[in-house]
């Protein structure tokens, strides 16, 4: 990945990409005090930018720093640089991290540092797995109580048991893995919230632990507009027997199918499926009727 090509917003300027480089005694990669975003671009407009934007700030302000560029900066260095990079459909990612100035857990002085970089990322699952539902394994790692952790943060910190318990589910066959909370609640997978369906009603976990993302609001909404019930609430793993569809969603992920999780199927049917036409219809900007 650091080989592309292009640029990356860096600290305020656009730096080719292969020289964005950070010193190797930066803090945010010796005590993960870093924070970051995940969008995507569609049709050459930036869904939900400024959401995100806000969000990035909002995570910087949890882990304690307050990231030097206002919400119109970051959006408008954002679109900038798809503008240069010329993508139409593309993945952006924005991150802020504590510098190199000072080594230690304490790093008060330390300059927090924004970078933003944009690539073509079409599909975060296989696209012919993706039709077909993929398959969860059930993930060894619990989302720590948010008294053990900043769990409202998109904090790079908190993603270490995800890789951990994506990579365990990709060596067993597994697309992906589905975490339970530190309570034994389902809570979501490793980078997507996810959602149940059973007699046509929609659950999805109440998210006071994980990400309340924002496919998962967009998705509720989508979901509504459509007369479904959308229920929030704590769901226990006993339960996943008895659901006959489940989808995750995500702004890489979008909405998508899971067949399996662990020894209970899934089936890919008409709500899962009807909201991943509808997230797919969503996202595009509008034309205007007069257009
Ligand atoms: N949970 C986790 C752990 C994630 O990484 C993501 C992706 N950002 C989500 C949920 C979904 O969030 P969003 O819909 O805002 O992308």
């Amino acid at each position: 990945f650091d080989q592309l090509d292009g640029h990356i917003w860096f600290n305020g300027e656009f730096v080719p990409w292969k020289d964005a480089k950070i010193h190797v005694l930066t803090h945010g990669l010796h005590y993960a005090s870093s924070v970051f975003e995940g969008e995507r671009a569609y049709g050459g407009r930036i869904f939900k930018l400024t959401e995100h934007t806000e969000r990035l700030i909002k995570s910087g302000e949890i882990l304690g720093f307050d990231i030097p560029y206002s919400v119109a900066e970051i959006d408008d260095a954002c679109i900038k640089l798809l503008e240069m990079q010329g993508f139409q459909d593309a993945y952006v990612r924005p991150i802020a991290w504590r510098g190199s100035e000072m080594m230690g857990v304490s790093a008060q002085a330390n300059r927090i540092n924004v970078a933003i970089a944009i690539w073509q990322w079409p599909s975060y699952f296989k696209p012919e797995e993706k039709l077909k539902g993929i398959r969860l394994d059930m993930a060894e790692y619990r989302r720590p109580d948010p008294r053990t952790a900043p769990s409202k943060s998109k904090a790079a910190g908190l993603y270490m048991i995800c890789t951990l318990s994506k990579h365990a589910a990709e060596k067993k066959g597994y697309a992906d893995a589905l975490m339970l909370d530190w309570r034994g609640q389902v809570a979501e997978a490793t980078g997507a919230n996810v959602f149940f369906v059973k007699d046509g009603v929609i659950h999805t976990p109440t998210p006071d632990c994980f990400l309340d993302g924002i496919t998962r609001r967009t998705v509720i909404d989508l979901a509504k507009r459509r007369g479904y019930e959308v229920v929030e609430r704590a769901i226990m793993p006993e339960e996943l027997e008895g659901f006959e569809q489940c989808f995750l969603t995500g702004t890489a992920a979008e909405v998508t199918p899971v067949s399996e999780i662990g020894p209970y199927s899934f089936t890919v049917g008409e709500i899962a499926t009807n909201l991943v036409n509808d997230y797919a219809a969503e996202v595009q900007p509008k034309r205007l009727a007069a257009e």
